[in-house]
């Protein structure tokens, strides 16, 4: 049996086929962050997106059709989730006019006239009820205002959605874009083709969204770095009390559990030897170093110490691949983001192929300034985490496929 990779990466993209004179709707993913005032925040999901719509300005498209969806509106228009803003920033990226779109279904003819390099956005596509539900009627009819189809909304290519998934029953050629192709062929290159040793450094909030991720990709590397309350877990399970600090009481078995497959697997454990403890997250008083074993009573861990940083950084450093997700501890928060931070140096410093898989830690790579010094940052959070866990993505399954 294929691996999921090698399957996703079999898909025709846009270099496969021709689109001179077609009409060609983009999946895009522009979800970006913004902040109270509705101002783009981080605008690489958008620049991401500018080859595959480049390209098909550049080879003569009929008229392009982007399509995404922003937020969580509930099927309706709301005003909050407008694509205006996103229109904005677009024409300013891409530096050409780009026409915004709230009814496709009146805009049809629009869009059939061919002229060359019309580029036009479509009003959130979440405001129609029909797309999450991936209603077929709904499909049908976005599938009527194109020719060539094509996805390159990595970041919700998990989803199966009308835009995402359900729409590619409805349309002929279907092929993938140039950043889905860039996403899959980042994975390959750390789980397919990799360069040994490959470490997995894991951490965030929670053992039970990631214990999947673990069972999947634990016969494929050599290192496995645990830090972040997922940890907490672990230490716990192996006879450490943790006190008031977060760790999932129910999965203590699950984690006794992975340290053995670990070992039957011949793959190599790290886990934090000390620990940053606060009275209180939101207002602490008093923050210590304390070894791993000696958590105070009404304390709680909320990062790796100094000597943990050190430990990783060397296991790091010894790799030749490393895939990360998940932050070592509340790195929202300045007081406890220096672990994060100095793992996310030591990865960046590190002369191996680095990949960084999960929303929270590309943001935190992204807020101590790395970004450009990792080798590749998904753009999906969700995406990349269904990824790693072996699943074949929604956002591939039904594209046309080369030989
Ligand atoms: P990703 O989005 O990269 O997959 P997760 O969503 O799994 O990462 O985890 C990120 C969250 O984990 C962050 O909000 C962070 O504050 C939290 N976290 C990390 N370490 C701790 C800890 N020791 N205690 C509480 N929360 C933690
Ligand atoms: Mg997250």
């Amino acid at each position: 049996m294929i691996s999921n990779i090698k399957y996703m990466s079999g898909v025709k993209s846009l270099k496969d086929v021709d689109i001179s004179g077609k009409r060609v709707l983009i999946r895009v993913d522009f979800n970006v962050p913004v902040d109270s005032h509705n101002n783009i925040t981080d605008d690489r999901r958008i620049r991401a997106a500018l080859p595959t719509i480049n390209y098909c300005i550049d080879h003569n498209a009929c008229s392009i059709t982007l399509v995404t969806h922003f937020g969580r509106p509930k099927g309706a228009y709301d005003e909050k989730y407008s694509l205006v803003h996103v229109k904005k920033r677009l024409e300013r990226l891409l530096n050409k006019n780009v026409e915004f779109i709230d009814d496709f279904e009146k805009s049809k003819d629009e869009i059939a006239t061919c002229s060359l390099e019309r580029v036009f956005l479509l009003e959130n596509i979440r405001f129609h009820p029909g797309e999450q539900k991936n209603d077929r009627e709904f499909s049908k009819k976005l599938a009527s205002i194109c020719d060539i189809y094509v996805n390159d909304a990595f970041g919700t290519s998990h989803r199966e959605d009308s835009s995402t998934f359900g729409i590619t029953e409805f349309v002929d050629t279907k092929v993938a874009g140039f950043l889905m192709m860039r996403e899959i062929e980042a994975f390959s290159k750390a789980l397919e083709v990799p360069v040994h040793p490959i470490t997995l450094v894991v951490g965030g909030a929670k053992i039970s969204t990631k214990i999947t991720l673990l069972e999947s990709v634990l016969k494929k590397i050599d290192k496995l770095i645990i830090g972040g309350a997922m940890s907490n877990t672990f230490l716990k399970a192996l006879g450490y009390d943790m006190k008031s600090s977060l760790y999932e009481a129910d999965y203590v078995d699950t984690a006794i559990q992975v340290l053995n497959e670990a070992k039957n697997s011949g793959v190599k454990v790290y886990l934090p030897v000390d620990l940053v403890v606060t009275d209180s997250i939101e207002q602490p008083i008093d923050i210590k170093v304390v070894p791993a074993q000696d958590v105070m009573d009404t304390f709680m861990a909320v990062d790796i110490g100094p000597a943990t940083v050190k430990l990783f950084s060397e296991v790091v450093g010894l790799s030749n691949t490393i895939i990360w997700n998940g932050p070592m501890g509340i790195y929202e928060s300045d007081k406890f983001s220096k672990g994060t931070f100095k793992l996310a140096t030591a990865i960046a410093d590190s002369y191996a192929y680095t990949i960084v898989g999960g929303g929270d830690t590309a943001d935190a790579v992204d807020r101590c300034g790395e970004s450009e010094n990792f080798s590749f940052i998904s753009t999906g959070g969700g995406a990349s985490l269904e990824l790693l866990e072996g699943k074949i993505l929604p956002g591939f399954k039904n594209l046309d496929r080369k030989e």
